[in-house]
């Protein structure tokens, strides 16, 4: 029998190792608290990395199911592996493509976008047709380690300004989108939770 928390301890060592971003522990057990409470069984993930926040949720019970997408062959791979050892390969389905090039007919009552920061506006606007009625769509990293609130001359690289910038229009995006409640949580990194109205 593996140890489940010993595999969760190697997931996070490799991660911090190899500069893999994964959740933060406070992020992790908002998203996982939300799935419990919300009785979450199906969740579309965009960006699995390792595997380690497709871990998580889908320890949360057993009944939940997750379909998660990564681009890098390195980190689908090592997922895979990681998966795998915790035998949650039934559970987790990893998809290893570009998730613009991914179309899914299959509806979720979550989905986690957690893939390239600058894109999560073309991210949400090619999934939300994959969302149940009273879905949720959650994001991370709204305050992009704290760069969002700081103003385009504290920030001195051009290509994080333009990045920040991405990330402001979506939040604005999602303050402005009428057929969403979206609610944004100081928690880790920064994360919202829009539940179709
Ligand atoms: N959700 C993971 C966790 O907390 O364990 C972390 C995901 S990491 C922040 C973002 C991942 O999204 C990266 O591994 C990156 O390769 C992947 N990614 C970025 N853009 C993508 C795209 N268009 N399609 C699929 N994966 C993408």
């Amino acid at each position: 029998m593996v140890d489940k928390y010993a595999v969760i301890r190697e997931i996070k060592q490799y991660a911090e190792t190899n500069n893999v971003p994964i959740m933060m522990d406070d992020g992790i057990n908002f998203l996982t608290t939300y799935i419990l409470k919300n009785h979450v069984k199906s969740i579309l993930e965009i960006g699995t990395a390792i595997g380690y926040s497709a871990i998580m949720m889908a320890l949360v019970d057993v009944n939940v199911k997750i379909t998660t997408i990564e681009r890098d062959e390195v980190r689908y791979l090592e997922a895979l592996k990681n998966v795998k050892l915790l035998g949650l390969e039934d559970r987790i389905t990893l998809i290893y493509n570009d998730a613009f090039n991914v179309k899914l007919d299959d509806k979720f009552d979550l989905i986690f976008i957690d893939a390239a920061k600058a894109q999560s506006i073309k991210f949400f606007e090619m999934f939300e047709r994959n969302l149940n009625c009273n879905g949720a769509i959650i994001t991370d990293n709204l305050k992009f380690h704290g760069l969002v609130d700081k103003n385009d001359s504290e920030i001195k690289s051009r290509n994080l300004r333009a990045l920040v910038r991405k990330i402001k229009d979506y939040i604005k995006f999602l303050e402005t989108n009428e057929k969403y409640n979206t609610e944004f949580f100081d928690i880790g990194d920064g994360i919202s939770v829009s539940i179709k109205k």
